[in-house]
Formats: structure tokens, C-alpha cells, sequence
């Protein structure tokens, strides 16, 4: 379907304090009641949680370690959260760094242990090596914050999805396992290393 003729279909999308979002399909609206991610009322969808904006975080990372991808030390220009939000990092100097848009996408939301196994890389920036030593404990916190609080403290719909997981008793699924036989996101036929290209 044309994309003029899909954007007349689109379903208005506000966050938990009403404020309006970027409208999305009537699929990923499904998608998201399905998930128990989102309400609907009178043809709007109110999501449970609520994203957050990062300008003010950007500009200090920036300032602090420049424009390099603290991962591979090419050019980067995005703000990554070393601890994903989904598990528990927060958008704060001790878990941010600045990452180009290879890594940042490649890694998505995978844990930083797992993204150096898949890559080989080895960042010395102090955030990664702090987030490393203490991965396992921060997991842990992670899930006991997420049995205690309601999803509309979550902050981006993986955190949500995690939420939904941990309330479900499946939260044996929803934690990061290191894939077997890590795959290219982009050629899933190759194994990631060989055609990572920061
Ligand atoms: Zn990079």
C-alpha cells in the first residue's frame, strides 16, 4: 500500500501524560494492546509508559568524550546507553557514552558483555568497563526494581515488554542469553564479526 495511503489509517499515539507522539500503524497499535503495552480510548492510543527525551544527557556526553564511538573509536555521533534502559540503565554520565550508528544499532539492546564477544572490541572507556565488572548484579537489580514498580514507570517499550515478562512469570525469557552462534542482524547467513563494519 502507498505510503499517502497508509499515513490516512494511522492511529494518534500520546504517552502516559497525554502528550502526543509520533502516530503509528493500526498493526503496531494492535501490536502494542496485544502486548499490554498501550489502552485505547475514542481512537487514541495511550501508551503505559512513557519514552524519554535526551537532548540535555546528549550534549554532556558530547562535551565530555567527544565525538568518538567509545566501542570502536570511530566518529560517533549517537548517545548509547551501555546498560540498555530496557534493563534497568539509566540516561544518566555513568551509563552513557557516545557510539557511532554501527554499534549503536548493531548492539540494539544487548548486553555489553555480549555485544564485545560478537565484535572482539576492547573500550577502555571507563562507563563500559564499570557497566562490565558489575553486569550480573546490575541485572539482578534490575528485575527486583521491575517486581516492584507499575509498567508506567518503564521507559521505552522494551523496558515495557520486560515489564509484561517479569509480571507473567516469564522472566527466565525475557533475560539476555549470549546467542550460541551470534548472526549478523544485516546478513543473517555470516556470522556477525566478519561483516561488522563500524
Ligand atoms: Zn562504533
Amino acid at each position: 500500500m502507498p505510503d499517502a495511503l497508509n499515513s490516512l489509517d494511522m492511529v494518534p499515539v500520546v504517552d502516559l501524560g497525554g502528550r502526543p507522539l509520533t502516530p503509528c500503524s493500526p498493526e503496531k497499535a494492535e501490536q502494542n494492546l496485544r502486548d499490554g503495552l498501550a489502552t485505547m480510548a475514542d481512537g487514541v492510543l495511550r501508551l503505559n509508559y512513557r519514552p524519554l527525551a535526551y537532548r540535555r544527557i546528549y550534549r554532556m556526553v558530547r562535551d565530555r568524550d567527544g565525538l568518538t564511538c567509545a566501542w570502536c573509536h570511530g566518529v560517533g555521533s549517537t548517545l548509547d546507553h551501555v546498560l540498555p534502559i530496557c534493563w534497568g540503565g539509566r540516561t544518566a554520565l555513568n551509563n552513557c557514552v557516545m557510539a557511532c550508528r554501527a554499534c549503536n544499532h548493531a548492539r540494539n539492546n544487548a548486553l555489553p558483555s555480549h555485544f564485545l564477544q560478537w565484535t572482539g572490541f576492547r573500550p577502555e572507556h571507563p562507563v563500559i568497563r564499570y557497566v562490565l565488572e558489575h553486569e550480573d548484579e546490575l541485572l539482578v537489580r534490575a528485575e527486583q526494581s521491575l517486581r516492584q514498580r507499575p509498567i508506567a514507570t518503564c521507559l521505552s517499550k522494551e523496558e515495557a515488554q520486560i515489564w509484561v515478562a517479569c509480571h507473567h512469570g516469564q522472566w527466565a525469557d525475557a533475560r539476555p542469553a549470549p546467542p550460541a552462534k551470534p548472526f549478523s542482524r544485516f546478513r543473517p547467513d555470516q556470522p556477525f564479526r566478519e561483516v561488522f563494519v563500524p
